[in-house]
Order: C-alpha cells, then structure tokens, then sequence
C-alpha cells in the first residue's frame, strides 16, 4: 500500500505534482534517521484544490446526491478504513511513533467513527415555525461549502476521519491539510474515499507545511469554513486569517491542561493509579486531553504517587511497529528537546522528581524518554500551567473540595478534566464547577461510555465549535430560513 501512496496533492480525484520546488524532510523518530520527503506546497496547489472543491460543491455532484447513496458510499468508506486498519497505523507509527498496540484513536476507531456519520447522515431535520393563517417560516439545515481542514500529527489518520466524516456527511466538500509529519494516512484515506465512490473533487488533500499550505487555506477567500486541531499558537492565527480574508466561519481544537483529581474519600486508589497512569502515557503523553496535573488530595498523597511512580516504571518502551511495545518515542527532535526543557524546568523549580527526568534508549539514536513524574508542583508554576504535551505529570495537592476546584479552573485552557470521588454529591457538584468536560469516576471504568455519540465542546484557550456526535455533524451545516406567504 506504501508505494502507492503519492506524497504529492490528490485534487479532483488525481495526483498531481506539487509547483513547490522545495521539500520537507521526515524523520523516523524511532531512530532519527530520514524517512522520506515531502513537497513543502504551495499557494497554488491551494488554489488548485479549492478550485476543485468550490466547484464539486456548486454543481451538488456530493451534496445532491441522494441521502441513501450517501449513506452506502460513506459506509463503504468506514468499511475500506477497517480493511486498512493495520497498514494505516503502520504508517503513523513509523512517522511519529504511536505504538501500533495502542487502541485509542486508532485507524479501527476511526472507521467506526466514519460507519456512524453515514448512519447520522439522514437524521437531522430542520424546522417549520408556524406564523399565522397565510404564512408559515421553515428551516432547513443546509451544508457550508468548502471546508479547509487543518489537522495535527497526534493521531494521523484518527484526526482525518474526526474532520472529514462528520463535513462529507453533512454535504460539504473538503480540502484536507495533513501535518507534514504524518501525511501519508491522509493521503490513503482520500484514495481509498474514491474508492468508495466518493466524486472526485469532494476531498482534496494537499501536503505541506503550515506557514505555506496552512496559511494559504485558512487565508483563501473561498473556504467556507476552517476547521483546526493543533495547539493554540496557531489556533490564533487561523482566526487572525479568516478576519482578514473572507470571514470564514472557524472551529478550534486546540491544547489542553487537564486536571486529573483525586479525593481521599474512599476511591479504589489502584483504580485511580491505572487511569491516571493511562491517560499521561497514552502516545507518550501527546494527546490534547490527556490528565497533565494530578490534583491529589494531601491525605493520600505518597500512597498514590507510589502507585503511580510503579506504573511508570512498567512500560514498554520501544519501536512502536513492534506489537509488544506500549510507549514509543516523542515524534519529533523538537518535541524531545521540549519535553527535556520543560523537565529542567521541574527541576530547577524545586519540584521534587519522583521518577523519570531522562532519555532512554540513547543507543537507538530515537527520541525516546523516560514516563517522568513531579511531586510539590505549584499550582502557578509553567510545568502546571503550560502545555508539555509529553509523558510528564505534575502533582499538586489540595486540602478540600473548594480548593481542588479552584485548581482545576486555574489554566487559560479547558479541554477536559477527570476526577475520582465515591461521593455523588461531590461528583455532582464538581460536573457543575469545573469548566470544561468532565469525567467522573467512583471505581474502574467499565462500558465503552456513549461511543461516538457524545460530542465535545472545547472553551477558554482549548478552542470552540463541537466535535463528534450529531453536534459534531451540525458544526459543519448553516440554518437556511424560508418565509412562505400565501392568499
Ligand atoms: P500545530 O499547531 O503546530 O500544527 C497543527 C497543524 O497546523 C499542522 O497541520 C500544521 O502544519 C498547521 N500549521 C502550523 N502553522 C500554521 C499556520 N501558520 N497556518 C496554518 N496552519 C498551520 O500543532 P501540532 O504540533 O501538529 O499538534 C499538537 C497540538 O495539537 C497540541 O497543542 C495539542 O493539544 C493539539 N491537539 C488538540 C486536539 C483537540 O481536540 N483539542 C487534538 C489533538 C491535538
């Protein structure tokens, strides 16, 4: 499947070359040796794509075909995506080392993503409002146009689907900006949405980097609508485009700094260990929702960080192709030197280094380091208020409930927050105070929650707009009003 995949923009269902003469080098960062090149892109390539799908949308080759087509196409998609799975996370694996072991968010998850916004595809209706005896209002929930499509390199193929199924669904077509770190999965799924028998036009992919391809997408004066997932930096950005180009309309998932809390009220600590220890490592801690600050109540404070600290010590870490390895290497040199800057920081700050701090499997030349944990972190301080994105957990301690809550608040992000309580008042009333989403846990998680059902909804510096669920396919159409009046 590899070789068939072209670095180079698929635009009306073809590849074709790049005007860019430059290239962006990736780096395999199991080893940290050259893995391959892609074009850097360029403003025409842009062009060319939005071209494309300006007019697949205005001749209504997508949005008006007829909903039962849709459907069987868009399943047939989610089916090929199932098909591919193991290759997909192949591909992300080698370009920025999230073990194929890992279940969350993999390619098998995104096809059951894709299968239930084939499903959500006829669900929505509008609205009729009644007025008075000669007239009558109605509203009909009608697609956006063009949508751009920016997305980040932490779980390739899974942040593909999570932009262009709920989009393709609602009737949009789409121009899709992989990461330059991981373009080869999105360029898959755009082959295999073909495949399925979607028209050329409706998803267009152009690889390349942000400052060029990114910029040129979120600037362009016929997108409709930009969607992004990636850090908040360039989350500002992308609003400072769609202001000064056509007043596009903007979704942003951007970062995260999620408080994971913990009460000593009788919750099954070793429960609470394993979730902790799940939700900071998973992809070696380079996920947006992931629990970075550990707010643990002063009472159970060593018992907990000893659980934890021995949880740590038991990854895997190694080549994420490897089926046994649990924890792979940070994607990039960029990210290890991060990671390693804001471990220093730790340090230097007087926080007290439980375990970690370091690199590990110098001999491979990757950019592996240690699960590192933090124990006496001030609440203000950067390791507790900044994004590492990284395996790098921060415990801070709390007297009471008042206190944990006001922690919990205290970030410029609100993406997610988890806590553990065997107290339903007291979980109640954390769901209600705390700002973002939040998880409440009184003992091991069972059932698989509301799957794709459930949709989620960033605010403060984390972004806006909903993502998943049938809110996730809704940020993706506008309410288009009719006024009838009759004799
Ligand atoms: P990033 O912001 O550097 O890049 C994200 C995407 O934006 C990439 O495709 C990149 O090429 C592009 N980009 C970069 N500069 C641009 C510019 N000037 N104009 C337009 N596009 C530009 O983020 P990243 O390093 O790829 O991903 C990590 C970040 O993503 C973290 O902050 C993480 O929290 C966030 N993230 C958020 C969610 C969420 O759902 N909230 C999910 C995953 C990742």
């Amino acid at each position: 499947m590899s070789d068939s995949i072209k670095l180079m923009p698929l635009i009306e269902g073809r590849s074709t070359d790049s005007t860019a003469k430059n290239t962006f080098e990736v780096v395999n960062p199991t080893n940290g040796k050259p893995l391959l090149s892609i074009p850097v892109g360029s403003e025409e390539d842009v062009n060319r794509a939005v071209a494309s799908a300006r007019t697949a949308f205005d001749d209504g080759r997508w949005h008006q075909t007829p909903p039962s087509s849709r459907k069987e196409i868009l399943h047939r998609f989610a089916s090929l995506i199932e098909k591919e799975a193991t290759a997909l996370d192949a591909l992300d694996a080698e370009e920025m080392g999230k073990p194929i072991s890992v279940e969350f968010c993999n390619s098998i998850a995104a096809a059951g993503l894709m299968h239930f916004y084939a499903e959500a595809l006829d669900k929505l209706s509008g609205d009729v409002f009644n007025s008075d005896k000669h007239s009558f209002v109605t509203q009909q929930r009608v697609p956006v146009g063009v949508v751009g499509a920016i997305v980040p390199w932490n779980f390739p193929a899974y942040c593909v689907v999570l932009k262009c199924a709920p989009a393709l669904a609602a009737g949009n077509t789409l121009v899709l900006k992989p990461s330059e770190l991981s373009a080869r999965s999105a360029i898959r799924l755009a082959q295999l949405a073909l495949e399925a028998g979607i028209p050329p036009g409706v998803f267009n992919v152009v690889p390349g980097t942000g400052e060029i391809v990114g910029k040129a997408l979120a600037l362009h004066q016929q997108v409709d609508l930009i969607t992004f997932t990636g850090s908040t930096a360039v989350g500002r950005s992308i609003m400072q485009y769609a202001g000064q180009s056509n007043l596009k309309r903007v979704m942003l998932e951007c970062g995260g700094k999620s408080p994971h809390i913990v009460f000593d009220d009788g919750v099954d600590l070793d429960a609470a260990a394993d979730a902790v220890t799940q939700l900071i490592l998973t992809n070696q801690g380079q996920i947006c929702s992931a629990g970075t600050r550990l707010l643990v109540q002063d009472t159970i404070e060593e018992a907990l960080l000893e659980k934890i600290a021995n949880r740590f010590k038991q990854v895997r870490i190694g080549n994420p192709l490897d089926p046994k390895t649990t924890f792979g290497p940070l994607a990039t040199a960029k990210q290890y030197a991060r990671v390693m800057h804001y471990i220093d920081i730790g340090r230097d700050s007087g926080a007290k280094l439980i375990t970690g701090g370091g690199g590990a499997l110098a001999d491979t030349d990757g950019y592996f380091v240690e699960p590192t944990l933090f124990q006496g972190v001030k609440a203000d301080a950067p390791l507790a208020q900044e994004e590492i994105f990284g395996p790098v957990l921060s415990s801070i301690t709390f007297r009471d409930e008042d206190e944990a809550i006001r922690i919990a608040n205290n970030t410029d992000y609100a993406l997610a927050a988890y806590a553990w309580t065997t107290n339903l008042n007291r979980g109640m009333r954390l769901a209600s105070e705390i700002r973002s989403s939040v998880s409440i846990y009184s003992n091991k998680p069972s059932g698989e929650g509301a799957g794709h059902a459930a949709s989620y909804e960033p605010t403060g510096q984390s972004g806006f707009g909903a993502e998943s669920g049938i809110a996730g396919m809704e940020s993706y159409l506008r309410r288009k009003t009719a006024s009838f009046n009759y004799g």
